[in-house]
């Protein structure tokens, strides 16, 4: 009923996370004018996005909805997943995101959807895995179903952030679990996550859902950033 969201509009007024833009009822998170413009990875990117992941785990497809520059307004959306407790919003994001995709056949022979786990400690800390909220919103664009029984993570591995390629390596090794490689077997999954940098805990992890036997990889990640930016 419009006259309900018009009175809650009125009373809680939302605004644009890109822009501090009161927003009209029809936009959520972010405004019309702040999507146009977004900075989004277009086709000529995907080899750049897709070279990422060579050498290390096979891949068959893999891109990204939006650059992840830093000091870049749009990187609100993101903190407001992860951490200003906000996870719906990476539903909505990752819906549009798929639904555009879909139309490219950037789904074709995607049996399942595996959100990356997250650690149970950071887990409890957060009070939600963000990457469940990106997979949910795929999901509702595609139809395809998710998976979350099929691996878990095993171990916490530190920060990231301060590390160079060669340390993010060593410490993401060995942190997966696949607990129902039969899940796992002979199907095309894709592997969602927030941000891809390195890409070194997503390889990790397509790495050992591998191991079971026929199954393929490929990876969606909202936010995309590179050496440099
Ligand atoms: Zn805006």
């Amino acid at each position: 009923m419009k006259w309900i969201s018009d009175l809650i509009d009125l009373i809680f007024p939302r605004y644009c996370s890109v822009c501090g833009e009161l927003l009209s009822p029809q936009e959520r998170d972010i405004c019309v004018s702040c999507l146009f413009s977004m900075p989004r990875i277009e086709k000529i990117h995907l080899e750049e996005i897709e070279k990422t992941f060579w050498g290390k785990a096979k891949i068959e497809r893999a891109t990204s909805y939006m650059y992840y520059k830093k000091g870049s307004p749009y990187n609100n959306l993101i903190h407001n997943l992860k951490y200003k407790n906000h996870p719906e919003v990476g539903e909505r994001l990752a819906y549009t995101a798929a639904t555009e995709l879909a139309g490219k056949g950037f789904f074709n022979s995607i049996d399942l959807i595996v959100p990356l786990p997250l650690s149970k400690a950071k887990r409890r800390k957060r009070g939600y895995n963000q990457c469940d909220y990106i997979a949910a919103g795929i999901s509702r664009a595609t139809g395809i179903a998710i998976a979350r029984d099929i691996v878990s993570r095993i171990k916490s591995n530190e920060t990231q952030t301060h590390k160079n390629r060669e340390e993010r390596w060593k410490n993401v090794e060995g942190i997966f679990e696949v607990r129902k490689p039969s899940k796992a077997e002979g199907r095309h999954i894709l592997l969602v996550d927030d941000i891809l940098t390195t890409g070194a805990t997503l390889q990790c992890c397509a790495a050992a859902l591998q191991e079971a036997a026929g199954c393929k990889i490929s990876i969606f990640t909202l936010g995309y950033t590179y050496n440099g930016i």
